[in-house]
């Protein structure tokens, strides 16, 4: 039977890197985006090219009504959702703490949590009505237990609760055969840090860590299709770092 998995943020960086290999592992894939149609359009033309079915699912995951927007694009695809990677996330430029607007809080903490809490409500709806149990990938970070000092300590903050919430979220429906996991990764080249304002992030960080580099998407969405598969069969509530050591 085909199995649906909802990405979010899957137009670019990591998202789309697991929508690409989940499709290629046989998922139906829903690709979800924000503003950056063209990118989400070229994913689903990717996953078609190589044999595969995408549906695109538009929708800002921090708005209730986004959320509303995506998952009716989805549940009109007729698949049973089996899995959720709750992908999508922003951090506000690099900058002092003092200098934090209330705007900009409420853009990482409604983008990174309440889109995560409210993509996972919506997929634990529809798992447990088809009782055939399900997982659920949450994209934390390396900040949740750095803390992302003169950077954004907000971003680390909403990923701390985004750990909180993984270990929460299994502990409730892990009788319900729904698996909940979170990765955490470390330096990984995507064009977030661009977004943040700090275009040499990678080049300046990555040789501080451990193992020498950047981690690149790929060994990130390797990690999150070994969460969601039946070889991760008894990993629940973990928090796995793809950080090379950092
Ligand atoms: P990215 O390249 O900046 O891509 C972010 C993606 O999220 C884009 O597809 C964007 O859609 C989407 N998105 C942002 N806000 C959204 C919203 N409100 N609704 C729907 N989609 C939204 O980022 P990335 O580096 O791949 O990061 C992916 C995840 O990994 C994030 O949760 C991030 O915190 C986490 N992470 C990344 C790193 C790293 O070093 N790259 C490290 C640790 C954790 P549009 O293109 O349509 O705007």
């Amino acid at each position: 039977m085909d199995r649906l998995v909802l990405v979010t943020g899957a137009g670019r960086g990591i998202g789309a890197a697991v929508a690409l290999a989940a499709a290629a592992q046989g998922y139906v894939v829903g690709v979800n985006y924000r503003r950056d149609r063209a990118a989400a359009e070229a994913v689903c033309a990717a996953i078609a090219v190589a044999g595969g079915h995408a549906v695109p699912c538009p929708g800002d995951v921090a708005s209730e009504a986004g959320v509303a927007a995506v998952y009716a694009a989805l549940d009109a695809c007729g698949v049973p959702l089996r899995a959720l990677v709750n992908n999508a996330g922003v951090t506000g430029r690099v900058m002092p703490f003092v200098e934090y607007t209330a705007e900009r809080l409420r853009t990482t903490f409604d983008t990174n949590l309440l889109g995560a809490f409210l993509c996972a409500r919506e997929a634990v709806k529809r798992m447990l009505a088809n009782d055939a149990g399900g997982a659920i990938v949450n994209v934390s970070s390396a900040a949740a237990r750095l803390g992302s000092p003169h950077e954004f300590i907000d971003y680390a903050a909403s990923k701390g609760a985004i750990d909180t919430f993984t270990l929460g979220l299994a502990r409730e429906y892990g009788e319900r055969g729904i698996r909940v996991n979170a990765v955490r990764p470390g330096i990984i080249r995507t064009s977030i840090h661009a977004s943040a304002g700090a275009v040499d992030r990678v080049e300046r960080l990555g040789p501080q860590v451990p193992l020498g580099r950047a981690g690149e998407v790929d060994e990130v969405a390797r990690t999150i299709l070994w969460l969601l598969s039946d070889e991760a069969s008894y990993v629940t509530g973990a928090l796995v770092d793809v950080a090379g050591g950092r």
